[in-house]
């Protein structure tokens, strides 16, 4: 019976994977890790330091110069840059209008991925970002790809921005989620998509609930 094991989730923008990761981590007694808030925190950095996102040797600069950290603190996980914790300033419209750009870069990712790897080494993770489990952990053991229509995956982002302050409109929320989910999915390094033995969850019509108790179905028969 293995003991902890590695669950990596991918999947588009706004598919639900954060909410449903930090419940399953939860209910196991699992560490859960954003890898999305790695790439925010690096894409705030090149905010901040005025360059142009599309240069890479300059993106690619930045990143090695900051140190990313992400820590739990009280069960949720804080993102640190350069020791500020920046966890409040990652969902800002800047953020998301360039943030694809910027990871499809190669030095930028094999940043990322090195730190992520050494955080599920211990095991017991719950990892969710867009290439987990192709490159990131291939060996997890549950795998899951998340789906959701573009349209509810737009009214579940609309909700969040609203309740973060942020007013965009419907029609914005989709072709911003549109744009991103092309970009990760066309690049050349760790493109969004399914490892081959990865399972589907279509989370269209189901409420969170329904997605934890599925993963968390999953990940015991694999636990034992
Ligand atoms: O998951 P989240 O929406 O916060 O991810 C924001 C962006 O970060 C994605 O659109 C993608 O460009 C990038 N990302 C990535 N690889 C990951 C996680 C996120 O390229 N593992």
């Amino acid at each position: 019976m293995p003991g902890k094991i590695n669950i990596a989730i991918d999947g588009p923008a706004a598919s639900g994977k954060s909410t449903t990761a930090r419940l399953v981590a939860r209910a196991l007694n699992y560490i859960y890790i954003d890898t999305g808030a790695m790439y925010r925190a690096v894409t705030l950095a090149v905010l901040r330091a005025g360059i142009d996102p599309a240069d890479e040797n300059a993106v690619e600069n930045i990143a090695s110069g900051v140190q990313i950290r992400v820590q739990l603190i009280s069960g949720s996980q804080h993102t640190f840059l350069d020791g500020e914790d920046v966890s409040g300033n990652l969902r800002q419209p800047e953020i998301n209008r360039i943030i694809s750009i910027i990871s499809a870069f190669g030095g930028v990712r094999r940043l990322m991925v090195l730190q992520q790897q050494e955080l599920a080494r211990p095991g017991g993770v719950v990892m969710d970002g867009r290439d987990i489990g192709t490159v990131v952990l291939p060996e997890a053991e549950l795998k899951v790809f998340m789906l959701a229509g573009v349209e509810e995956r737009a009214r579940r982002r609309m909700a969040e921005l609203q309740a973060n302050g942020i007013e965009m409109s419907l029609k914005d929320v989709v072709a911003e989620i549109e744009n991103r989910d092309r970009i990760d999915s066309s690049r050349d390094v760790a493109p969004l998509k399914p490892a081959p033995e990865a399972r589907l969850l279509d989370t269209t019509e189901m409420s969170i609930e329904e997605q934890v108790r599925q993963i968390l179905h999953w990940a015991k028969q694999i636990i034992g």
